[in-house]
């Protein structure tokens, strides 16, 4: 089959070749991958700038696709199945956040795409208890879609605290930013999306996504266009999904007193903050990272009675032999989500 692996450390290094089809072990499954998402992270591991990475690997952490084999002792899976597989391919089980349903943050987590073989590729094998039915009606683009979701999901429904409807900031339209608006828009939480005129098209979606107002920061005073959306009270609760230092800074700024900052972007380094405001009005500040089983229900449910449509997200879908002009196109940020269409 055809996979598309990294084949090496350093820049570079993914190409797309030809490797014999796995055969899943016990407790496994083989999914034929139907459609699987490019993610920030892929793009790093191409770059060369994602140390995680466990070369030679197959990429890929967001694919949907049906059920082709199952391995020896599973039960409950059908082939043809339609399904999405949770992007965690290990944890330790043990650990006192495993113990708690919060396999996100077990030391010894794995995902597929860069620990573990991923799901750009014609066929994957993936953990039988990872998987989730997809709902009917739900396509396998958007099922391709679940996990960013589920990590605007949690950052929202299951970080976001005290949440209570108040206004809210949302920096950095990207995918994550975009889908977090989604989530607070189906919530019936008002929310104000920030970007930087590179963001234009960007924030052109969030204003017809549901944004209550959008915002360029380096051409508009995002103080004072808070100040006017929130009626001067400050925001509830700010996402902050770019990772950059100044984002952040403008969300202790503009949220009120004791509001929250869910911190989801990453910096990829050491960031420059002003802190002062987090002390003066005792903001709280918590990070978002990933999702567990639960926010993966709960992403489906949203999916599945139509609360959520995350078609208009999807900027394009090419085929896995397309992989490099899909590959530059999310790095050039010309437009959203670009989905990979294995097997043609
Ligand atoms: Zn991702
Ligand atoms: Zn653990």
């Amino acid at each position: 089959m055809k996979a598309l692996r990294k084949l090496a450390g350093g820049e570079g290094h993914v190409e797309l070749v030809e490797i014999s089809t796995p055969s899943p072990g016990p407790g496994q499954v083989l999914l034929k991958v139907k459609s699987v998402g490019i993610c920030g992270t892929d793009l790093h591991i191409w770059e060369g700038r994602f140390d995680k990475v466990r070369p030679p690997v197959t990429l890929g952490h967001e694919f949907a696709g049906e059920v082709a084999q199952l391995g020896p002792g599973v039960s409950g899976w059908q082939t043809g199945q339609r399904v999405v597989s949770e992007s965690q391919a290990y944890s330790c089980g043990v650990c006192v956040y495993c113990g708690q349903g919060q396999s996100n943050l077990c030391p010894e987590r794995l995902a597929y795409g860069y620990g573990v073989d991923g799901g750009m590729a014609e066929y994957a094998v993936v953990r039988a208890d990872g998987l989730h039915a997809l709902p009917e009606g739900v396509s396998f683009q958007q099922g391709a879609m679940v996990e960013p979701l589920a990590v605007a999901v949690h950052a929202v429904l299951e970080r976001g605290v005290a949440f209570d409807h108040g206004p809210a900031l949302v920096s950095g339209p990207g995918p994550i930013g975009l889908l977090v608006l989604l989530v607070l828009a189906q919530a019936g939480v008002p929310a104000l999306v920030c970007g930087t005129s590179k963001d234009q098209a960007r924030l052109d979606l969030a204003a017809r996504l549901g944004a209550g107002e959008v915002v360029m920061v380096d051409r508009q005073d995002l103080g004072q266009a808070a100040q006017e959306f929130t009626k001067g009270q400050g925001f509830a609760v700010a996402w902050e999904c770019s990772g950059a230092g100044a984002a952040l800074s403008a969300a202790l700024a503009n949220v009120r007193r004791q509001g929250q900052v869910v911190q989801v972007g990453l910096a990829g380094g050491a960031a420059r903050v002003d802190l002062d405001q987090l002390t003066l009005k005792e903001v709280v500040l918590r990070g978002a990272f990933v999702h567990n089983r639960q926010t993966w229900e709960r992403s489906l449910a949203l999916l599945g009675d139509g609360s959520l449509d995350l078609r208009p997200l999807i900027s394009a879908e090419l085929p896995l032999s397309h992989w490099q002009r899909a590959f530059e196109l999310s790095r050039d940020q010309a437009g959203v989500k670009y989905l990979l269409r294995p097997g043609e």
